[in-house]
């Protein structure tokens, strides 16, 4: 024990009795409080958020002065990731699937979440019908008989000319030219 005067870092009294020790800083017993407007929660042995040399709840904290991570809704403090008008944690923004982060990565959105571009075309399952490879999120996609075509795969299934918007015709199931088809 020092013969220094212990002073509160809330009341700023002198402590003569109990006291804690926190931010570098003595508090009376009790007085280790969040410094949130009507909050005064006692901050003893929980976690608490610095600003300003006071401490603050996590509630508090996050009301003035963070943003909230939209993945796992804690205030963020550090490195933040802003992406589909939001704000993450670096290590919150994540492929909702595989978990790979994706900042600085092409993502993709899907009901409110992100996805990494091999899990979004994945889930969202467009299979080209001629073909029969997935097609990218970023690919052009045509709907014609109740499938779904790469932009480039729709043709002809006989002569494979580019029906090039002009009607076709449906034969044993696959789009014929106009020329073919007779
Ligand atoms: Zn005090
Ligand atoms: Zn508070
Ligand atoms: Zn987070
Ligand atoms: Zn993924
Ligand atoms: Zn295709
Ligand atoms: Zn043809």
């Amino acid at each position: 024990m020092s013969d220094e005067k212990r002073i509160c870092g809330k009341c700023e009294n002198e402590i003569t009795g109990k006291y804690i020790t926190a931010m570098d800083k003595t508090w009376c017993d009790g007085h280790f409080t969040c410094a949130g407007e009507d909050c005064d929660s006692n901050l003893e042995g929980t976690p608490f958020y610095e600003r300003e040399e006071k401490p603050f709840c996590k509630d508090c904290f996050a009301k003035k002065f963070a943003n909230v991570c939209n993945g796992c809704k804690e205030p963020i403090v550090g490195k933040t990731v802003t992406a589909m008008k939001t704000t993450w944690h670096t290590d919150c923004f994540v492929c909702k699937e595989c978990k790979k982060p994706l900042q600085g990565k092409p993502f993709f959105e899907k009901n409110g979440e992100p996805w990494c571009q091999e899990d979004f075309e994945k889930s969202r399952g467009f299979m080209c019908k001629s073909c029969g490879k997935c097609i990218g999120a970023t690919e052009k996609v045509v709907t014609a008989m109740d499938a779904k075509f790469h932009q480039g795969c729709f043709n002809c299934a006989n002569c494979k000319e580019d029906f090039g918007g002009k009607s076709f015709y449906v034969k044993n199931g696959e789009p014929w030219c106009e020329k073919c088809s007779n």
